[in-house]
């Protein structure tokens, strides 16, 4: 029971196959206690249902569009209230218009651009910043977010939310950096292809799925539970000299020049 005694808050479950799902089952699994956020009225009920079957109480389920200054304020004193602090915040939400991620990059017009930067990458600071009052209360966190390697490289129809993930990536070290002294850690995981709703929205990402299958040195995809398990393993005792870090869970991939 890695995460006995601790709490944390879950950005981004919008179904059983998010990857913050997978995380939180992780965490739950480890002992934490958990709330979560969802965004619309459409997934509210899955949400709850999702967080329910963890056991605990599993109660705290709040609304919030990540781009609503009054929505994050809400969801963060409301944490604080319940949990009296926070140990552990997970980022797990991105967004970019359908048309944006499909053709050419130099396409992207300036409100989509802003949209995707806005709810991929700012969003971290956003939220990072509400969570260190809770975090210092508690001497210390961990901050995880999920970002993809078309933020360090050129990946077809990945386009503008690629370049949203290189703000996120650079968000990271520069929270880290800053928040160190308070014991707060802020780091990253780099997953590999998974078949989630928000993945269902790039183009050719099937061809991208047997392309991992062919190169990567694992010669497999990876599975939303290893993202969970290396999530775990951030937050936990264990990763306490770890921040400012992409973790890459992608079987290998990155690694690769050809
Ligand atoms: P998902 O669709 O299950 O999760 C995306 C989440 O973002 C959803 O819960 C959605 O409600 C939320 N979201 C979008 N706009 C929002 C807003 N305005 N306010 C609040 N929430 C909002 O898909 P996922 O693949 O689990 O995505 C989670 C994270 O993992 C994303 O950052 C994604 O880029 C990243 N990622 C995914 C893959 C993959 O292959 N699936 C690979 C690497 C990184």
């Amino acid at each position: 029971m890695l995460l006995q005694g601790k709490t944390g808050l879950i950005f981004g479950v919008a179904n059983k196959r998010s990857i913050a799902w997978a995380i939180a089952q992780a965490l739950a699994g480890a002992g934490a206690r958990l709330a979560f956020t969802y965004q619309g009225e459409r997934i509210e009920s899955g949400v709850r249902e999702l967080a329910a079957s963890l056991g605990g109480d599993g109660s705290l389920v709040l609304p919030c569009d990540v781009t609503k200054d009054d929505d994050l304020d809400t969801v963060f004193g409301e944490v604080d209230r319940q949990f009296d602090g926070l140990d552990i915040l997970i980022h797990s939400v991105a967004f970019a218009a359908k048309e944006d991620l499909e053709g050419r990059f130099v396409e992207t017009g300036r409100s989509n651009f802003l949209l995707a930067m806005d709810i991929s990458a700012y969003s971290l600071t956003a939220m990072v910043r509400r969570a260190e009052p809770l975090m210092v209360k508690r001497r210390g966190g961990s901050v995880v977010t999920m970002t993809y390697l078309g933020g360090e490289r050129a990946v077809p129809n990945y386009n503008v939310m690629g370049v949203a993930k290189a703000a996120l990536d650079a968000s990271v070290r520069y929270l880290a950096a800053e928040l160190g002294t308070a014991n707060i850690r802020v780091n990253a995981i780099s997953a590999g292809p998974l078949r989630t709703l928000a993945a269902r929205a790039i183009s050719g990402f099937t061809v991208m799925e047997e392309h991992y299958e062919k190169r990567a040195p694992l010669r497999r995809n990876v599975d939303a539970s290893e993202v969970g398990q290396t999530a775990l393993f951030l937050c936990s005792p264990m990763a306490t000299g770890i921040t400012g870090e992409i973790v890459h869970v992608d079987a290998g991939y990155h690694a690769m020049g050809f």
